[in-house]
């Protein structure tokens, strides 16, 4: 198990999931899904010369479901329990699955499709009970990016007057169990919702973040301190800029920046510089202390498969592939 953590350690992942085809969705830009992680994409409207492969270190298909993709992600977000930092990202275009991914469908409290970050939580809490040599302390963050300003989710109310903050001081709130957490998620999503913009235009404009802290103290009092960040980002795709003015047109301009600069953030880390522009945007200003060093760092990149979205999914799979190269 060491030697696989050192090797995961510092490392940077990508998976690629692809969502099914829904409601009148028909043509698939999909070609090909290899068991190797390689992904084949067409645009069905043009020439078969269009093909293009990528290659990632995993893809899941349209048919996989919640488990298979946690099931992948699990020994990253045990890594936790150890004293690793882990960041796990939800990339893609508005409606390409991100939060199904990260939560569930329309939030999944209610179904069975949980997400990746009930079933983290889930997993964290019986590693927790199950370890009598280790005594850990579990708290919650909760917050949002929204034009390059943090929210505190968590903590509307105290927060000085809009509940903006400067810092990522945003409130730390212990959590005992699963319920705990869930009942967290859903007063979140409530002062998401009640945003100055509406709750679906808002949650696909801005990054949400939920962080978990753990603490850990074994019987000879070492102490390890390690957090887990479950970010779902703005949507990536492209405005159309004879239409977007105003609101719209200073929104697409703060998302195209933070992702770039994520992007930027993550390729000097995979190319091991010197320098990591970390300074650019809220967002990995925000994240500095859990990217790179001993981080480990996992890229889902979600695909819409409809032909009508060709050109952002080959936009997302470059992006992609740009974060797992080196
Ligand atoms: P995003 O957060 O990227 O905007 P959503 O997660 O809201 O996208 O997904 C858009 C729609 O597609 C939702 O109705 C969601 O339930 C559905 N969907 C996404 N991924 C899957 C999947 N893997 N299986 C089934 N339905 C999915
Ligand atoms: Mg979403």
């Amino acid at each position: 198990l060491y030697n696989m953590l050192q090797e995961l350690r510092g490392n940077i992942r990508v998976f690629c999931r692809i969502r099914p085809l829904i409601n009148s969705e028909s043509v698939s830009s999909i070609e090909h899904i290899g068991n190797d992680g390689s992904i084949m994409v067409c645009d069905p409207l043009k020439s078969q010369t269009t093909r293009k492969i990528f290659q990632f270190n995993k893809i899941f298909g349209p048919t996989t479901t919640q488990g298979e993709v946690y099931k992948e992600t699990q020994s990253l977000i045990r890594s936790v329990m150890d004293g690793y930092n882990v960041c796990i990202f939800a990339y893609g275009q508005t409606g390409s699955g991100k939060t199904h991914t990260m939560c569930g469908p329309s939030g999944g409290l209610s179904s069975q499709e949980l997400g990746i970050s009930y079933m983290a939580l889930n997993d964290l809490f019986s590693i927790s009970t199950s370890r009598v040599d280790v005594k850990y302390d579990i708290h919650v963050q909760m917050v949002e990016i929204y034009n390059e300003q943090v929210r505190d989710l968590l903590n509307i109310r105290t927060c000085s007057s809009n509940g903006l903050l400067s810092l990522p001081d945003a409130k730390m709130c212990p959590v005992q169990s699963p319920s705990d957490v869930i009942n967290l998620m859903l007063l979140g999503e409530k002062h998401r919702a009640s945003s100055p913009t509406a709750m679906n235009h808002r949650s696909s404009r801005s990054h949400s973040i939920l962080t978990v802290h753990v603490n850990g103290k074994d019987m000879s009092g070492n102490v390890t301190r390690s957090s887990l960040h479950l970010v779902d980002l703005a949507g990536s795709e492209r405005v159309d800029r004879s239409e977007a003015t105003g609101d719209r047109l200073k929104e697409a301009q703060h998302i195209n920046k933070s992702l770039s600069c994520l992007g930027d953030v993550i390729t000097a880390l995979a190319q091991k510089n010197s320098h990591i522009p970390y300074r650019n945007s809220k967002l990995t200003q925000l994240l500095q202390s859990s990217l790179g060093g001993n981080a480990k760092t996992l890229m889902f990149a979600h695909i819409s498969p409809e032909a009508d979205s060709y050109l952002e999914s080959l936009s997302t799979l470059k992006f992609a592939q740009r974060a797992s190269s080196v």
